[in-house]
């Protein structure tokens, strides 16, 4: 995710099923049980079987691939739900996998021209004035080497463009409005290499499945309890209690902060902490399929308009991509508070929030010209609570405090826990980084 966001100033301003194992899983006394089969906890799993371990992946839902997820049947062609940029193409771990494999399409993404602006109904002349305010915005949250609120920092907040620039930056690139991330996050990762992100016309979800499609993984498996009182853990899920020597925890802060699992003994509170402080953004998708709308537009097209929020402190609006990953979809991406608000509301609110936003620009008759459309809500999803963390303002300190583990036998991977956070690949890094501590113990 953050990955979009350097890319994105580079180039501007100049059901699955676990699928029958290979690999084994230890059914009795694993050495580690690894929570949550997202690109981290099967990172992870592959990781530590491939070196000798008894490993068992759980899994509460009836996938795999958790925030990657491509689905086919919605629209008749792959449509992710939830991550759709491989970031950081050059180094991708994704990327590089599905370029050796022949069943798959990948691109890396054009940059250049690639994007229309919109004042209300018209194409804009103020292209100049939206990038430039842009520049200035974002150059002066990467300035600021402070623990602090975007909001505080950023320059025009006057301007015509300003909603949209806040919608961009903020909950389009981290999730979160500019009141509720630091800057100090936001800047964390900017000596890593930057490439440009590449898509997967088959969708990254199904990348992402395929790349593990031989991780055992026990599906339907919700872990409520982690007791680490004894020399191990005694892990207890809707489908019985496991022992192990450790285990790894993937999933969300979102889903740790609410109290889903419960550790015994409850672990020490500025531990408990980091899992509210590095918390969960919003972004959510509200996707169409029109007929003859965009029907000339080229993949991968960006469009922006003119959000006008009267300075609120979440902005009402979205971007919009038209044709990702060479599909006929259009993607509406609402984020931060009024996107959680929007989801809580319901599918068909956010639906009519998203065409009456198009028809101001479009005018009515898109109405007549749409197929089919779709939304998903991450928010409010017990499994996932949000889209990526990120760290709340003045709470820099606690990514270190979440990346920790804890008694030598509760790990933690997953996207917040990773140098590259908000992403796949940082997920799956972070992953095969903590199943390496373990091994080499
Ligand atoms: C709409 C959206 C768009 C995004 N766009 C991009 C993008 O373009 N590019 C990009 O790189 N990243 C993107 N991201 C972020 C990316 O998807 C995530 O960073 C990454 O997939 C997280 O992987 P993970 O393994 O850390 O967590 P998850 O994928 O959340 O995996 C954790 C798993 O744990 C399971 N689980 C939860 N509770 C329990 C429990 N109690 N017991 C057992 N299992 C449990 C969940 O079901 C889930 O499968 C996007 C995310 C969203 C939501």
């Amino acid at each position: 995710m953050n990955n979009r966001r350097k890319f994105i100033i580079s180039s501007l301003s100049g059901l699955a099923i676990a699928v029958l194992p290979k690999l084994t899983y230890a059914s009795s006394n694993p050495d580690v049980v690894v929570i949550g089969a997202g690109a981290a906890g099967l990172a992870a799993t592959s990781e530590l079987i491939k070196n000798g371990k008894k490993v068992i992946c759980l899994e509460a839902s009836n996938r795999i691939g958790g925030r990657a997820y491509t689905d086919n049947e919605i629209f008749g062609e792959p449509y992710d739900l939830g991550a759709l940029w491989l970031e950081n193409g050059d180094t991708n771990p994704f990327k590089i996998y599905g370029e050796k494999n022949s069943k798959f399409n990948l691109y890396k993404e054009r940059i250049e021209e690639m994007y229309a602006v919109y004042n209300g109904d018209k194409r804009t002349s103020q292209e100049d004035e939206l990038w430039n305010l842009y520049d200035n915005t974002e150059a002066a949250i990467a300035k600021t080497r402070k623990d602090i609120a975007p909001i505080k920092v950023v320059p025009n907040q006057d301007q015509r463009w300003f909603d949209t620039v806040h919608t961009i930056i903020g909950p389009w690139q981290m999730g979160k409005d500019f009141s509720d991330f630091s800057c100090k996050d936001f800047n964390f990762d900017y000596e890593m290499p930057v490439s440009a992100p590449w898509h997967c016309k088959e969708g990254y979800g199904t990348l992402v499945l395929d790349m593990y499609k031989s991780v055992p993984v026990k599906l339907n498996t919700k872990v409520t309890e982690i007791d680490w009182g004894g020399a191990g853990v005694k892990v207890t899920t809707n489908n019985g209690v496991i022992n192990a020597k450790k285990c790894i925890v993937t999933v969300s802060t979102g889903v740790l902060s609410s109290g889903q699992i419960i550790f015994k003994p409850k672990l020490n509170p500025e531990k408990e902490e980091s899992f509210n402080k590095i918390s969960m953004g919003h972004y959510n998708r509200i996707t169409f399929k029109f007929k003859k709308l965009f029907k000339k537009k080229p993949k991968d097209y960006y469009l922006y308009y003119k959000i006008d929020s009267q300075n609120a402190s979440s902005p009402e609006g979205f971007c919009t991509t038209i044709h990702p990953s060479d599909t006929k979809l259009c993607m509406c991406d609402p984020g931060g508070k009024f996107a959680f608000e929007l989801a809580k509301s319901g599918e068909q609110e956010s639906l009519n929030f998203a065409l009456n936003e198009l028809k101001k620009i479009f005018g009515n008759k898109i109405e007549k010209d749409l197929i089919k459309s779709h939304s998903v809500d991450w928010s409010n999803n017990p499994l996932f609570l949000g889209s990526w963390a990120a760290a709340e303002p003045g709470a820099f300190k606690y990514r270190e405090i979440l990346r920790n583990s804890v008694g030598d036998r509760i790990y933690f991977a997953g996207e917040a826990t990773a140098k590259d956070w908000g992403t796949v690949a940082g997920a799956q890094n972070s992953g095969v980084l903590v199943a390496n501590k373990i091994i080499n113990i």
